[in-house]
């Protein structure tokens, strides 16, 4: 049995007193730990004050993080700064970052060596763009993204990785994949898992959905055999429609 896990991505959004606001409104009513787990990712200069107030049943974590741990990289995040923090969670390669900040497979791959090494978890986002989908080409893409970004990651690691399908196409889009869509590419990923690393990995490994998701469909997604939890962004900023999602597991 895979433990659910439901993230919440509030990409450039919300200022301290928001998220202020939002911790301390869905603090109290997420699901038990042993049962779900929650996260947000907030951007860097919360992660600070918003740690200090994070319980153990909503975890706070990073939407970037550098491939290396120090040096003349301006502007960057550190993953031992991360740590100092007690930063747990790291999202990956999420598409946002591929289009606007050029992030190839090669930096994801660098990026999750970075996370493992600070004693991060990366949630490690792959998904195709509508004209790939179009074109048949979903399964080629994932199937690239997966080789490339656990290249040399040895199979230990695997155990404390999260995998979030997103299609980009249905990415602030308020256009879901179908239940069955997002099965089929969950799916995938978990055989291209097993292909490099065998059945007990592949068996283990959390997989998420994203793309729109919200109170409405997250039931019917997460009730997917291969759906293990959700990262949302737009309904996340909402604490009343994160607290619902959270609890949808249950
Ligand atoms: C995301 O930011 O990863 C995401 C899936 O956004 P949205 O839920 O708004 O589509």
């Amino acid at each position: 049995m895979r433990k659910p896990i439901i993230a919440g991505n509030w990409k450039m959004f919300k200022t301290r007193d928001e998220a202020l606001f939002f911790i301390l409104k869905v603090s109290e009513k997420m699901p038990e730990k042993e049962k779900v787990d929650t996260v947000v990712f907030a951007q860097a200069p919360l992660l600070r004050c918003l740690i200090t107030r994070q319980g153990e049943e909503l975890r706070i974590g990073a939407q970037n993080i550098f491939y290396e741990d120090e040096g003349a990289y301006t502007g960057e995040i550190s993953g031992p700064l991360l740590e100092s923090y007690n930063v747990e969670y790291v999202l990956i390669g999420h598409s946002e970052r591929r289009q606007y900040f050029h992030e190839t497979d090669e930096d994801v791959n660098k990026k999750i060596k970075a996370a493992i090494r600070n004693d991060l978890l990366p949630i490690v986002c792959v998904g195709e763009k509508l004209e790939e989908r179009e074109n048949n080409l979903t399964n080629d893409v994932l199937e690239r993204q997966i080789k490339n970004a656990f290249k040399d990651i040895p199979a230990i690691e695997m155990k404390d990785i999260v995998i979030a399908y997103e299609p980009i196409w249905a990415i602030g889009t308020g256009k879901t994949a179908s239940a069955e869509q997002a099965d089929e590419a969950c799916g995938f990923i978990r055989s291209q898992i097993k292909k490099l690393y065998g059945p007990v990995v592949s068996e283990g490994i959390r997989i998420q959905y994203g793309g729109s998701v919200k109170p409405a469909n997250i039931e019917e997604l997460i009730s997917k055999e291969n759906i293990d939890g959700a990262l949302i962004g737009g309904a996340s900023l909402d604490p009343d429609q994160f607290i619902e999602m959270a609890n949808a597991p249950l």
